[in-house]
């Protein structure tokens, strides 16, 4: 274990990917911040990876509040000293077909998915500008590539989170690396959201085929890990098995 890692802050700590992801970066030596609403969760998982040797810490996070997510990065820097990676990762997919109407679960998606990227990305760009470097890391789906019925919004919030990355990359200057992180069905706590029956039962046929999370951290430890030059742009991880 080096101490001399990056530190990288993650949204959407407290279970699936980002959980996976804590635990693989902090076994690879870096400083995680960790954030999400569940901060008894988080707890537990900073006393995990401080007991394995690791370097964490925890801060209750709303990814849909700008100042949240500023004072999130900040605590980063004031920690550790710096901000050298955010994994914008905090996401709902709550899905149900448009003719469903469930207006507030679509502002949800928008809320977290979309705005909460934009906020991660305000909160830390003026601090990796400064720095002269930093790794905005964003994890899209492989549902920013194609849509699906019951998915139109979640779909959507993913084709703007691709959108969005790929802009950043290009206003980057050089100093400033972007990578989309896009995974396919992945074991997490994701669709447990879904209030919609008809959706709720498709997911398990459609989910029944599934990575660990570890493999979506694995990915992420991946292009972190890159030189200073190197900018891993776009990741696609699907289970070998699963055609879409
Ligand atoms: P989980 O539901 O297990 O994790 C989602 C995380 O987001 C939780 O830690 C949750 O924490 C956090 N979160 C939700 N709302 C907020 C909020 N307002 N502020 C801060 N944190 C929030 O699902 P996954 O691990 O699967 O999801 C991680 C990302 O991966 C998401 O962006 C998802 O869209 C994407 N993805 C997942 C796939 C999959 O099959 N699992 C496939 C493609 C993409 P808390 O509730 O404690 O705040």
């Amino acid at each position: 274990m080096t101490q001399t890692g990056k530190v990288v802050a993650i949204t959407g700590a407290s279970s699936g990917i980002g959980e996976a992801t804590a635990l693989r970066l902090a076994a690879d030596g870096h400083r995680v911040l960790l954030g999400a609403r569940r901060t008894d969760r988080l707890e537990r998982l900073t006393e995990k990876i401080i007991g394995e040797g690791g370097t964490a810490a925890f801060r209750a996070l709303d990814v849909t509040d700008a100042q949240d997510t500023r004072a999130f990065v900040d605590a980063a820097r004031a920690e550790f000293g710096r901000i050298d990676v955010l994994v914008n990762n905090a996401g709902v997919m709550p899905l149900s077909p448009l003719e469903a109407l469930k207006t507030d679960e679509w502002d949800r998606m928008i809320d977290v998915n979309v705005r909460g990227v934009l906020h991660g990305i305000a909160a830390a760009l003026p601090a990796m500008r400064a720095q002269g470097a930093g790794h905005i890391v964003n994890i899209a789906s492989v549902g920013a590539y194609e849509v699906s019925p019951t998915a139109a919004v979640y779909c959507a919030t993913k084709f703007a989170v691709r959108a969005i990355s790929e802009g950043l990359r290009q206003e980057s200057g050089g100093d400033l690396r972007v990578t989309l992180v896009s995974p396919g069905v992945t074991e997490s706590e994701l669709a447990d959201s879904i209030s919609d029956p008809a959706a709720r039962e498709a997911m398990k046929t459609y989910r029944a085929v599934a990575l660990p999370a570890s493999a979506i951290a694995d990915a992420i430890a991946h292009v972190v890990s890159q030189p200073p030059g190197v900018d891993v742009n776009e990741v696609i991880v699907r289970p070998s098995a699963s055609a879409r």
